[in-house]
């Protein structure tokens, strides 16, 4: 076996170990078809079950009724940014954005080419150490939809509680924390997620939508970029990422096996708690982020000197813990501890981060 290393980084990021072994002895041989799912006909009968069995398997792990259609599609979180207004800027032409962080400042100027957007909040002012708390009263009534990012894979915090948007329907890009924590899918109208930070590889995007505020793109919408006609072709419309559909539902599998989300909150939460109680017990590190908003996936510090901190990032690559550097708009040192890192991985960042904080005190 070739050597693993704990790997940080925020996208693409680690996969489950199994779940990799597995895809490797596959590789030539699926399911004895005598060819790999990378050389298949998206239209066999061995893809259309890893298909079926992908979403069937989501829909177990994340609870989603049937009202909500499930949809793996191409381009990125980056391409919804777009394709979420094409599709639901479509009533009064108004879309209210909560910016918190990179991602959701990028959602909302991409949404304002195509119709009326209000940053309803902004926690820029404070290079986004925080999630804004928007009152009901502040989103405008006849707004198409609220838009959230619910974990800012850049600056480290997340969403613990949905604001109160009446009948607004609430549209998140849930990229970097989707199958983190048991949520209640029933509280969105649409969820999407690039696959590559916490379930697959790079190439998928899942989009879970209320079945209800589909089917109502605008005119000019195009085809490949209308939710209804993926939803009418079960994710056929053309031909899927059908590789990273069977990584991702290969990962599914191996959540439900290992107790699903409920499980998979309450390992997150201790190994989030872990780093940050030593970041906070510690003298040389500092996580800037408000205490409530913490993310749980991707734990930012630094140590107040650039040049420390860069030296820390290349110590700790030198013993297996890779990708530890920030995100270059930022700096510093970033942690991404999506589901596939593993408890000793965690550990073994906080005794190298004792020992060079001893050497370097
Ligand atoms: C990574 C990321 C994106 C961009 O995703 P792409 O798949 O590269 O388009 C958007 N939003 C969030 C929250 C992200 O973490």
């Amino acid at each position: 076996m070739s050597k693993r290393v704990y790997n940080f980084s925020a996208g693409p990021s680690m996969l489950p170990l199994e779940v990799l072994e597995d895809a490797g002895a596959n590789i030539t041989d699926y399911a004895d078809s005598g060819m790999s799912v990378m050389e298949m006909s998206h239209r066999s009968k061995y893809f259309q079950k890893v298909i079926d069995d992908a979403e069937a398997n989501l829909r177990e792990l994340m609870h989603i009724p049937d009202d909500y259609a499930v949809l793996f599609l191409q381009g990125g979180a980056t391409l919804q940014f777009a394709m979420v207004a094409l599709n639901f800027m479509n009533g009064s032409g108004k879309a209210d954005y909560i910016v918190s962080g990179t991602w959701s400042d990028k959602a909302a100027k991409e949404a304002s080419k195509y119709g009326d957007v209000k940053v309803v909040a902004s926690s820029k002012e404070s290079t986004y150490s925080y999630i804004p708390k928007v009152k009901k009263e502040e989103f405008r009534a006849d707004a198409d939809y609220v838009h959230i990012t619910s974990n800012n894979t850049i600056y480290g915090t997340s969403y613990y509680e949905l604001p109160d948007t009446g009948d607004i329907p609430i549209i998140a890009d849930m990229s970097s924390n989707i199958l983190s924590v048991d949520i209640d899918v029933t509280k969105y109208g649409v969820i999407y997620a690039g696959a590559q930070k916490n379930v697959g590889p790079a190439g998928l995007t899942i989009v879970i939508a209320r079945k209800d505020l589909i089917g109502k793109a605008r005119p000019e919408t195009p085809t490949y970029l209308n939710y209804q006609i993926h939803a009418d072709n079960g994710s056929m419309y053309n031909t899927p990422p059908a590789w990273c559909i069977y990584v991702a539902g290969e990962v599914f599998k191996q959540l439900l096996a290992k107790g699903g989300l409920p499980a998979m909150e309450t390992f997150n939460r201790e190994k989030a708690a872990k780093l940050y109680s030593y970041i906070d017990e510690s003298k040389l590190y500092s996580n800037p982020n408000a205490v409530e908003d913490r993310s749980l996936m991707n734990v930012v510090f630094v140590t107040g000197d650039a040049d420390l901190d860069k030296k820390f990032v290349a110590e700790a690559a030198a013993e297996g813990l890779v990708t530890l550097n920030g995100h270059r708009s930022i700096g510093g040192m970033r942690a991404s501890i999506y589901n596939a890192m593993p408890m000793a991985g965690v550990d073994k960042l906080i005794a190298f981060m004792q020992k060079f904080e001893e050497a370097n005190a």
